[in-house]
């Protein structure tokens, strides 16, 4: 019956970073340093669970389907913007697509990066093109405009996702100028940056910028994203999506977690140093990162092979090897708790 299934589903999907469960037999120690998925070690924030724990009692209810709870906070906390929301980033991003993708439209996308834009762009039915980035891993703006100038979407994730560095704010607006269709800037680490494009989405029309609680938030699990988007696009990103697809805890959730400015400050705070930390005291050349987690160079061994032998030592960094474009020598590994980024270093440097 597999011939009834989409020729874009019979292959490939996105690769998920490698589980606790089974990946670190051996290890003799329960506690394991789950470094692969740029997570937050700390729990959400208080104010975050009780907003949870108080939506699920109105479960019964079907969600507000315009999450005004969330974008009343995102205003509060941000200004007068246009804001949605989705299921994570991944739920916007696919939204999105789906909003602007006509089949054999082309979606261009910079490259080696985080891959669900390709798949998103595929499951629409849309010719995607990819722009390798230059071999310091900066943008090369003039070939993304080549081809992308007249892409239905050109994305950019900033800070990018192996690699950890951030494109500027005038390579940006280079783009935004260059282009007649929409910049996707994927902002998922953003607020390790120090980076602010918020200004250029009082310039350009053509601006989207995704964000996600899943990250300096500590909302993973609750799957809740959201993007800026223009005016003028909101009503059709929301005709676009599925029903009710934002539920209410995770909005409510979210909402307040905007406002414990606190608890973002420590995890930012714990990043910065730690990036410091990674650079200095790992044997093997560490990438400059604006992002939670660095890219590690470990020639001459593979990304595979030093992954599975951090797991048995029981830390889980996440091979860059499904990452098109890039090189098998590249590991990524997310700051955590002290104990764990002290397993990391030590364990790596012993191989
Ligand atoms: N964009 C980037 C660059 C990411 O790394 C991720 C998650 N790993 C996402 C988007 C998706 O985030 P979310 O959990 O909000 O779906």
């Amino acid at each position: 019956m597999e011939r009834l299934v989409r020729s874009c589903y019979k292959q490939g999907g996105y690769v998920f970073a490698k589980k606790a469960g089974g990946r670190t037999h051996g290890a003799g120690d329960h506690r394991v340093a789950r470094l692969a998925s740029n997570e937050n070690p700390e729990g959400p924030s208080p104010a975050a669970v009780k907003a949870a724990q108080e939506a699920v009692l109105s479960a019964n209810r079907y969600p507000d389907e315009r999450v005004d709870v969330l974008v009343a906070a995102l205003k509060a906390h941000y200004g007068d913007y246009t804001f949605v929301a989705g299921v994570g980033m991944d739920g916007v991003i696919e939204t999105l697509m789906r909003t602007l993708v006509d089949p054999g439209d082309t979606v261009v996308i910079s490259t080696p990066t985080f891959s669900f834009y390709g798949l998103a762009a595929q499951a629409q039915g849309a010719k995607v093109v990819s722009v390798p980035r230059r071999a310091d891993f900066s943008v090369d703006t003039d070939a993304l405009i080549a081809a992308g100038k007249d892409a239905k979407i050109v994305v950019l994730c900033t800070p990018n996702n192996p690699t950890g560095n951030a494109t500027s704010a005038d390579d940006v607006t280079k783009v935004l100028e260059g282009i007649h269709g929409i910049l996707f800037l994927d902002n998922a680490y953003v607020e390790f940056s120090g980076i602010d494009y918020l200004p250029l989405l009082r310039k350009y029309e053509n601006l989207v910028i995704g964000r996600t609680f899943s990250k300096v938030y500590s909302l993973a699990g609750l799957r809740i994203g959201y993007a800026f988007v223009p005016a003028w696009l909101q009503p059709y990103y929301t005709r676009a999506g599925t029903p009710f697809t934002v539920n209410s805890v995770s909005a409510a959730a979210a909402a307040a977690a905007l406002t414990d400015r606190a608890h973002v400050a420590r995890y930012i705070a714990q990043v910065a140093a730690w990036r410091k930390r990674f650079a200095t005291e790992v044997k093997y050349p560490v990438l400059p990162s604006d992002a939670n987690f660095v890219m590690v160079d470990v020639a001459p061994h593979t990304s595979d092979e030093v992954v599975e032998k951090l797991a048995t030592k029981g830390v889980l960094a996440r091979s860059c090897r499904s990452f098109t474009g890039l090189a098998d020598h590249y590991i990524r590994v997310s700051v955590g708790e002290d104990w764990e980024n002290e397993l990391f270093i030590r364990e790596l440097n012993a191989l």
